[in-house]
């Protein structure tokens, strides 16, 4: 057997099988780039869904965690320490808002984001104790805690897992009559992705996210953006909401703000609604570490200059102009997204999603399939326009385009 066989029989021998991963076996990562264990280079078109928007290896994230590792990495929440104060003022700043609360993974935010919406409901609102709901779409992915699969429509992600927490109402993504007709006096959010990453990258029709935001502030509901996936640059701004001119109540961030080296998650709000908090009614252990905000902190004012932003959108410009290309030839059957983000539905002749993912990977291209015979191209936003060309070389030789 060789190198890759051998770990990927070891893992499939010890690893609960939750996720069936493309048979590459990385060793090492630099940029776009990454290296198996035999030595070949694929070029990373998914950076780990958002996660390494900055790229793998980022210079100015390892020189900033280095440096965080050799003074303080965790002190609990139990004591103040240096950095914390610091992360919360920039990161509300960046999001235009006031408060913070810091998390670990983006489940997490989003538990955090419902735990606030309900008892912002109780304690400003005045919903009646218990009857809090919490209105999400159809097609939603906010991460896999038995209460956000609770609202999930995905069989796979849901199905053995009940009983199922209550208090949140389903309508379909994109339709805001839908939407006005599931508010009552108990609705405390609506809880939306403003583009749909898992569910193939769907862009809502113009209009909606205006629309859900109208609809929120009259009738004085929280309007809850999980930018986890959609934000930081990835869309060529730094949050999706942007491109719809909306300002949600609540950003959930998480992914690209731990720079693809450590867990950091994030609720930013205004006082109004994370004031609602008072000590012991909700916390983390290794939420806003120290080696978390250090992190973060780079983030942020890597994001503050807007070059990543820039990149997403001139790159994201030319990679939609190439795919629409494809769109018509009768291999490609539609292409959604914005900025260095893209589902691409394959024509289902050509193979599954997942079969088309296989093949790409042996001309070294890495990407993910989503549903049917969608895949997404996701890069990381310092990907090379020479690298991102040849990557979609290899997507129009596979085509056959
Ligand atoms: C990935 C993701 C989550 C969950 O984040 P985890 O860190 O995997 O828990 C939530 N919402 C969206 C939109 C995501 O893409």
């Amino acid at each position: 057997m060789s190198t890759t066989e051998t770990a990927i029989a070891s893992a499939e021998a010890h690893s609960a099988h939750n996720y069936h991963p493309l048979p590459v076996v990385v060793a090492s990562a630099e940029g776009a780039w990454v290296t198996d264990v035999e030595g070949r280079r694929y070029l990373d078109m998914l950076a780990a869904y958002s996660a390494l928007n900055f790229g793998h290896g980022n210079r100015r994230l390892i020189e900033a965690a280095k440096a965080q590792l050799e003074r303080v990495t965790l002190t609990s929440r139990a004591f103040h320490h240096d950095r914390f104060a610091e992360f919360c003022t920039e990161l509300a700043e960046l999001c235009g808002m006031e408060m913070v609360l810091p998390m670990n993974t983006g489940a997490e935010a989003v538990e955090t984001a419902v735990k606030t919406a309900r008892k912002w409901g109780y304690r400003v609102k005045g919903v009646p104790d218990g009857m809090a709901k919490i209105i999400v779409a159809s097609d939603n992915f906010h991460g896999r805690t038995t209460t956000i699969i609770s609202f999930s429509t995905d069989h796979e992600a849901r199905a053995d897992f009940g009983p199922y927490t209550p208090g949140f109402e389903i309508v379909p993504y994109g339709d805001l009559t839908a939407l006005r007709a599931a508010m009552t006096e108990n609705t405390v959010a609506v809880l939306m992705e403003p583009i749909q990453g898992e569910a193939g990258v769907l862009v809502p029709p113009p209009g909606y996210l205006p629309g859900v935001r109208e609809l929120t502030r009259e009738r004085n509901v929280l309007f809850i953006a999980d930018e986890i996936q959609s934000g930081l640059g990835r869309t060529g701004k730094t949050f999706a909401c942007e491109h719809e001119g909306v300002v949600p109540d609540m950003y959930l961030l998480g992914k690209a703000l731990g720079g693809g080296i450590v867990p950091v998650s994030a609720v930013v709000s205004s006082a109004a609604v994370l004031g609602v908090y008072r000590p012991g009614e909700h916390g983390s252990t290794f939420g806003g570490n120290p080696l978390a905000c250090a992190v973060a902190l780079e983030v942020i004012a890597m994001l503050r200059t807007g070059e990543y932003q820039q990149r997403a959108a001139e790159l994201g410009d030319h990679l939609h102009r190439e795919l629409g290309l494809l769109t018509g030839g009768g291999s490609v059957e539609a292409v959604r997204g914005r900025g260095l983000w893209a589902g691409v539905d394959i024509a289902p002749a050509l193979g599954t999603g997942r079969e088309i993912s296989e093949r790409l990977m042996r001309r070294r291209v890495l990407v993910k399939d989503t549903h049917g015979s969608t895949i997404r191209i996701a890069p990381p936003l310092v990907i090379s326009k020479e690298d991102l060309d040849w990557g979609l070389d290899q997507l129009r030789a596979e085509l056959g385009a």
